[in-house]
């Protein structure tokens, strides 16, 4: 909102610093997850907004582990920074955003986690995916309803998805991670990251309502109750 709109209860943490910097290498995706991809991009699946219970879910269990750290007498990096969910929609750029404070990534966890089928439930989508021969269209839709495909349901949605992360570890450097979807990402360090981990959903042409503060209001009820930390849209508790 403008800045003569934001009353007292206005808080947010997500800016627009965040850059890619320097160069960039591109990874292919493990085959599998290419597969799932294809899979998750095409699919004619109604319930597209699980996405968002998707990501506030990776976002809560990176918190939980932040907590977990914190507990053990890990050393963190911004220890003040308060443990919270933030999510922004974009009507003009069409982008719905969610930032998080919690653990983030490490160049080496996002080889490990965002470019293979990490989930073990992935797995078995796609082993039952390939045992049905025909009608495949309608057997991925139940699948994915079956199974959730974590992080990579933003593709159902988004046509690129970015994210900055920077780990929790002190000095740990930060990093964009960047891919349309198809058979590559790409990584580059970045800069103007905070602690936690930023994803951006550049929005389909089918998907645009996800950048409508009103439509996210009521998906972020429904999917908030069991979130132990809290969740913020657009600047105001969800
Ligand atoms: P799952 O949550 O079942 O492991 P996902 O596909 O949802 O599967 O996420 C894959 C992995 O990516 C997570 O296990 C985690 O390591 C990493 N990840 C995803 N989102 C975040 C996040 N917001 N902060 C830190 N790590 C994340
Ligand atoms: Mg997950």
């Amino acid at each position: 909102p403008a800045e003569e709109e934001k009353d007292d209860d206005y808080h947010s943490i997500i800016k627009d610093t965040e850059r890619g910097k320097g160069p960039s290498d591109t990874h292919e995706f493990q085959a599998e997850t290419r597969q799932l991809l294809d899979i998750v991009a095409k699919s004619l699946y109604s319930e597209k907004e699980v996405f968002i219970r998707e990501l506030i879910s990776n976002s809560s269990d990176a918190l939980e582990k932040l907590r977990y750290f914190e507990l053990t007498g890990a050393e963190i990096s911004d220890k003040d920074v308060p443990l919270e969910i933030h999510i922004a929609t974009n009507d003009d750029k069409k982008t719905f955003t969610i930032q998080d404070t919690g653990v983030g990534l490490t160049k080496e966890e996002l080889l490990e986690n965002l470019g293979v089928i990490a989930k073990s439930g992935s797995k078995a989508f796609i082993d039952q995916l390939a045992s049905k021969s025909s009608n495949k269209g309608d057997v991925a839709s139940t699948l994915i309803g079956q199974f959730g495909v974590g992080f990579y349901s933003t593709f159902m949605v988004g046509d690129k998805v970015d994210v900055f992360t920077k780990s929790y570890q002190p000095d740990s450097p930060a990093y964009k991670w960047s891919s349309d979807g198809t058979g590559k990402y790409e990584i580059s360090e970045a800069e103007g990251v905070q602690r936690g981990t930023k994803i951006v959903v550049h929005l389909k042409g089918d998907a645009y309502s996800y950048a409508k503060e009103d439509v996210i209001r009521e998906v972020v009820k429904k999917y908030s109750n069991f979130v132990g930390v809290p969740i913020f849209l657009n600047g105001k508790r969800a």
